[in-house]
C-alpha cells in the first residue's frame, strides 16, 4: 500500500489540458487568464474584487503594505496558524502580538484578543489577522464589532476555508473571505490547500481602493494607467505610449497564466471537492464519536470548509510514529508560531499562551483530501483505533 499523505492534490484531464492551452498561446504570464481566473474566485467567494498573487505569503505581504503596516506598527494574531499569519507583519517592520486560542475551536479566541485591546491605550494596536484555522470560519461579525471598537482593521486569512462560511447571530450567512467583515483576505493555491495552482495566492476585498492599491504593488509599484499618471513635471518631453511611473515600492507578486489556468479549472469543481471533505469530516466525527479522541464539530451555523482534519490525544508521539508504520503520514499543525526560534528572539516563551501550547501538544492531522477512498479512510479510522486499544 502506498503512504496515505495528509493532503494531496487532484490534477485531472481537464486541468492539464487548460494549462497546455495557455502554452501554446501568447502569454504566459499576466494574460487573460489572470483576469477570468479573478472573476470566477470573487463570484465563488462572493467579494467584489480578487487580485491574483504569486502564493498566498506575498498576498499576506502586500495587504499588510496596503494597510499601512510599517516599522512599530502592531498586529494581533494567532499562534495556531502557519508562520506566515505572521511574518508579513515582520517583512513591513512591523510587531507582531499574540493572543491565545479557544480550546474548544483552536481559533484565535476574541476574548483573550480583547483582554490584550484592554491593557493598552486605543490606538497602540492596528490591526488583527484571525485565521479560518482549519477550514473553521472565524466569527468575523464579532471580530469586526470589537475591530470598530478599537479603530482596526482586520485581514483574515482564509487560506484554509475557500467555500467555508458561518451564520451570524442577526442570521446572515458570511462566506469566508467574501469582504463583508474583513477589509482583506487571502487564500493560499499550495498544492495541499483547496485549489492548486502549483504555486498561487489570491487577495478579496469589497473596497475598491485597496484594490487598486493592490493592482499596482504587484506589479513593483508601477502604472502605466494615464488615468493614474502624475502632473508632468516643467519641461517634461512629451509623453508616448511607452510612458509609465513607479510610483512606490512595490515588488513582482505576478501569478503565471498557467497557473491561473490551472486554478481556474481547479475551482470550477470546488464545490464538489468541499462536498467530498465534509463527508470525511463528517465520517471520522462517527467514528471517534465517544472515544477518548478528541476531535472539533463544529455548531449548526457553521460550514466547515475542512482543509485539515484535527484529532487531539494524549499520546500524539506514538500515534503519529504508530500511523507511520501504517504507510500514514498524519501531520502536526501547528507548532505554536511563538516559540519558533524567530519570535522567541522577541521574548515569546513557553506559558505565554497555555491553550496553544495544551492543543500543540495534543493535535494531529489526520489524511484529508477529496480524492481519499472511503477504504483508505476506513484503515486511518481503524489504524487510529488499533493504537488507542493496544
Ligand atoms: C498555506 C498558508 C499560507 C501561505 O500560503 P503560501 O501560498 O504557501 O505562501 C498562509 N497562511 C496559512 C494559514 C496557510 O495555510
Amino acid at each position: 500500500m502506498s503512504p496515505i499523505p495528509y493532503g494531496r492534490q487532484h490534477i485531472t484531464d481537464e486541468d492539464i489540458a487548460a494549462v497546455a492551452e495557455v502554452l501554446r498561446g501568447p502569454f504566459l504570464t499576466q494574460g487573460p487568464h489572470i483576469v477570468a481566473f479573478e472573476s470566477a474566485f470573487a463570484t465563488y467567494i462572493g467579494s467584489q474584487y480578487a487580485v491574483a498573487i504569486a502564493n498566498g505569503t506575498a498576498a499576506l505581504h502586500l495587504c499588510c503594505m496596503a494597510l499601512g503596516v510599517k516599522e512599530g506598527t502592531r498586529v494581533i494574531t494567532t499562534p495556531i496558524t502557519f508562520s506566515a499569519s505572521a511574518n508579513c507583519v515582520r517583512y513591513c517592520g512591523g510587531e507582531v502580538h499574540f493572543a491565545d486560542v479557544d480550546p474548544e475551536t483552536a481559533l484565535l479566541d476574541i476574548n483573550a484578543v480583547r483582554a490584550l485591546l484592554e491593557q493598552h491605550p486605543k490606538g497602540y494596536f492596528s490591526g488583527i489577522i484571525p485565521v479560518d484555522f482549519a477550514g473553521y470560519p472565524v466569527d468575523f461579525a464579532a471580530f469586526r464589532q470589537l475591530a470598530d471598537e478599537y479603530g482596526l482593521w482586520l485581514l483574515e486569512d482564509a487560506c484554509h476555508a475557500p467555500g467555508g462560511s458561518f451564520t451570524d447571530s442577526a442570521g446572515i450567512n458570511h462566506r469566508c473571505g467574501d469582504g463583508s467583515l474583513a477589509e482583506l483576505a487571502i487564500f493560499s493555491f499550495h498544492p495541499v490547500k483547496h485549489i492548486a495552482a502549483g504555486e498561487g495566492g489570491m487577495i478579496t476585498t469589497n473596497d475598491e481602493a485597496l484594490y487598486k492599491h493592490l493592482l499596482r504593488l504587484r506589479t513593483h509599484g508601477i502604472t502605466n494607467k494615464p488615468n493614474e499618471f502624475t502632473e508632468p513635471y516643467p519641461g517634461e518631453p512629451e509623453r508616448g505610449g511607452w510612458y509609465m511611473e513607479l510610483q512606490e515600492l512595490g515588488y513582482n507578486y505576478r501569478l503565471t497564466d498557467m497557473q491561473a489556468a490551472l486554478g481556474a479549472s481547479q475551482l470550477q469543481r470546488a464545490d464538489a471537492m468541499l462536498a467530498r471533505r465534509q463527508e470525511i469530516a463528517k465520517r471520522y466525527d462517527e467514528a471517534f464519536a465517544g472515544t477518548n479522541v478528541t476531535t472539533i464539530v463544529p455548531p449548526a451555523n457553521v460550514n466547515h470548509a475542512y482543509h485539515l482534519y484535527v484529532i487531539q490525544v494524549d499520546d500524539r508521539k506514538g500515534l503519529y510514529d504508530f500511523l507511520r508504520t501504517k504507510n500514514i503520514m498524519a501531520q502536526v499543525h501547528y507548532i505554536p508560531v511563538h516559540l519558533m526560534p524567530y519570535y522567541r528572539e522577541f521574548g515569546w516563551k513557553p506559558g505565554d499562551f497555555p491553550n496553544a501550547e495544551r492543543y500543540y501538544a495534543r493535535c494531529l492531522s489526520l489524511p484529508m483530501f477529496p480524492t481519499l477512498t472511503d477504504e483508505e479512510q476506513q484503515y486511518v479510522i481503524e489504524s487510529v483505533k488499533e493504537f488507542l486499544i493496544a
